[in-house]
């Protein structure tokens, strides 16, 4: 039975375009809603103005749209858990980290940046390079805990600056059961005070997120294994509020690494390895900052969908083509690997091109209209359907298809030169144009008749295949390449054939006279 109540959420920050590694993020978190009938949510963490940049929420949203993979509730999405901006929600969660500080799970610190500089400078002459605010400190601190119930009053009043701190218990473990990885487990004595709420009223990521899991109703947390440092800070925030058996599951997904297996995939390694790492383009202040994505790389995002989903999972079958649906069915968060994915772009080349040989000509027509377009070449749907039918089998992204194809639309831009001299005898000219007599005269023009005029006329002249094709395709394409030759003629159709076997054979006399 499908479980109506599982909520999943996607949480990105708007802090620049959503990387790759995001977008599986979301995929998984997808996959697992509709598996079992949940929800899908989007929420934006923008809590951190700081590192706020303009644009990024258009990217995020554009970018699960482009893929198809759209939230149910979220920023413009509709539903009854919003705000969906934690932006939009500041005003609440100051409540949160109060309520804390009354129960004794938080407090006030009230250090002044240039205090916590000293201390952390008096803490390095003692050879402590790594002072933190944790229990082993923060008795030595401008804090709730040493001060005076009178003295805090007096700093709350004269409107001090302070901060709200996570008290995390001494001498304790904190275990939690990943989906993924197992029982996790984190000694407290290690964690460090986490600010939770801001000197400007501002929660902090950790704070933020957790209030708003909760207040979500959100049943699984699904993200990227930089997470999973943080989540015993989460876990005991939980138990802080008192609301362990709500706690949601955690799973932490596997890195993504680089094309050749060293370390992280970046958002460098875009430029340094010539492949796309984001969905869609970015344009970034300065051209450095600015890059294609898959989408202008000319990947369909169901193929890229299949390859990420591939990403650190897989359905433990041989299969590897799945449309959306059927992965939502296959997936499972048990099939999911701990160890790294790497990023092989060609992998990735490899599944877009079986969506290309399985395209529907006319979907796939109106997906390469613009592309036609950028180059200034016009074509009827029909046509456009027929090259596409055509043409399809021979692509690994829709970015090859003008050139790959332009010959349906325009003259030939381009002979292969070396390739007419090895194949044209300007002795056959007249051969060449007898068949070309021929050719003119069939009708209906279509490949089965093609066939058999070219058949019959090798007959009787005693001509090869390997005598009349390359010339054919030679002047036809401009080179030896190309799709099947009575396909392709029957496509370009009587005239277009005609004219540019008269054109090329002058051009063939005059190259190879
Ligand atoms: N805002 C965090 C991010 O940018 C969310 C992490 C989480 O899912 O808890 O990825």
């Amino acid at each position: 039975m499908p479980n109506q109540n599982i909520r999943v959420r996607f949480a990105p920050s708007p802090t620049g375009p959503l990387h790759i590694g995001g977008i599986r993020t979301a995929l998984y978190n997808y996959l697992f809603a509709k598996k079992h009938g949940g929800t899908f949510i989007l929420r934006i963490e923008d809590t951190d103005q700081g590192r706020y940049v303009p644009g990024a929420e258009e990217y995020i949203v554009e970018s699960l749209k482009w893929c198809g993979l759209l939230p149910e509730e979220g920023p413009g999405f509709g539903g009854s858990y919003g705000p969906y901006r934690q932006s939009e929600r500041k005003d609440m969660y100051a409540k949160y980290a109060n309520d804390l500080v009354k129960n004794n799970g938080a407090y006030y610190a009230f250090d002044t940046p240039e205090e916590l500089e000293e201390k952390r400078k008096a803490e390095a002459e003692k050879g402590n390079h790594n002072f933190k605010y944790d229990g082993a400190t923060r008795l030595e601190m401008k804090n709730s805990l040493t001060l005076s119930k009178q003295e805090v009053q007096q700093m709350l009043d004269s409107g001090a600056p302070y901060v709200i701190r996570l008290k995390v218990p001494e001498n304790e473990a904190v275990t939690f059961q990943d989906l993924v990885r197992g029982e996790v487990t984190f000694q407290t004595n290690e964690l460090d005070d986490k600010v939770l709420l801001k000197g400007d009223g501002m929660p902090t990521y950790h704070l933020a997120n957790i209030v708003d899991d909760h207040l979500m109703d959100i049943t699984h947390v699904i993200r990227g294994e930089e997470w999973l440092p943080s989540t015993g800070h989460h876990v005991l925030l939980y138990k802080a509020f008192g609301w362990e058996a709500t706690m949601p599951q955690f799973s932490h997904l596997p890195l993504i690494l680089k094309p050749d297996g060293k370390g992280k995939l970046s958002k460098r390694d875009g430029a340094k390895f010539g492949i796309p790492v984001f969905p869609l383009g970015w344009k970034g202040e300065t051209p450095e900052d600015s890059f294609d994505g898959f989408r202008e790389f000319g990947f369909l995002p169901e193929a890229v969908l299949n390859f990420l989903a591939f990403l650190g999972w897989n359905p433990g079958t041989e299969q590897e083509i799945f449309s959306l649906d059927e992965l939502c069915e296959a997936f499972s968060i048990e099939k999911i690997s701990k160890g790294g994915a790497r990023f092989d772009y060609d992998k990735a080349k490899w599944y877009n091109q079986q969506y290309l040989h399985a395209a529907n000509g006319e979907a796939l027509a109106e997906t390469l209209k613009p592309y036609l377009a950028a180059h200034g070449y016009e074509a009827t749907d029909s046509y456009l359907t027929e090259v596409c039918n055509l043409m399809k089998d021979r692509l690994a992204v829709l970015t090859d298809f003008v050139g790959q194809a332009y010959f349906f639309f325009t003259d030939i831009k381009f002979f292969d030169n070396e390739k007419i001299a090895r194949h044209w005898n300007p002795e056959s000219r007249g051969t060449f144009e007898a068949l070309a007599a021929q050719l003119n005269k069939l009708a209906p023009f279509d490949a089965t008749g093609i066939e058999a005029v070219v058949k019959n006329f090798m007959e009787e002249h005693h001509l090869k295949m390997g005598q009349v094709m390359p010339v054919l395709r030679l002047a036809l394409t401009g080179t030896v390449q190309g799709p099947a030759v009575y396909e392709m003629m029957a496509v370009l159709g009587k005239e277009r054939v005609s004219d540019r076997l008269g054109k090329a054979f002058d051009y063939f006399d005059k190259e190879n006279g």
